[in-house]
């Protein structure tokens, strides 16, 4: 298990850091519309500003405020790790958009790109596909259950 979220990371970072063609609208907090600051990048690849993901999780269960994805572990080992803020994301965005840092810094809104309606980093991922297809299947299994159950209870009413 460990040994697996661990590749699952790496494979998130792979995916993260071929940084060279990452644009604005890849960098871009669902929550606050705006330019990631300090951005924390789950494990099912969404990424928040740090602000807007400690808002976000306050008043929630420690799941990913857009997939649910549950991060309790994922968040307890950050924190031990010190590595919450994904500081490699974090360093580039400040190299590559410094600008748009700077404006969102003063506390002013970015212009952001026309077709920014999600950000590409949060696109579903192997994770969310599996993570689909396993939802599918409880519900498939949940369903035959109360079938049968159904039809039982038909069974002894007659
Ligand atoms: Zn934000
Ligand atoms: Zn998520």
């Amino acid at each position: 298990m460990a040994a697996k979220s661990k590749k699952r990371l790496s494979n998130v970072e792979n995916k993260l850091f071929k940084l060279d063609n990452l644009q604005l609208r890849d960098v871009i907090c669902p929550i606050c519309q705006s330019i990631l600051i300090q951005p924390v990048t789950l494990p099912c690849y969404h990424s928040f500003c740090l602000n807007c993901f400690n808002g976000s999780i306050e008043n929630n269960a420690l799941c990913c405020p857009l997939c649910r994805l549950r991060i309790g572990s994922w968040l307890r080992t950050s924190t031990k790790q010190r590595s919450v803020v994904n500081s490699r994301l974090w360093n580039h965005i400040q190299t590559k958009f410094s600008h748009e840092v700077d404006i969102r810094s003063n506390g002013e809104d970015i212009t952001l790109p026309e077709e920014t309606v999600r950000p590409r980093l949060s696109a579903p991922g192997e994770i969310r596909t599996e993570y689909e297809a396993e939802l599918k299947r409880l519900r498939n299994e949940r369903f035959q259950l109360e079938q049968k159950q159904f039809e039982e209870t038909e069974l002894l009413v007659k």
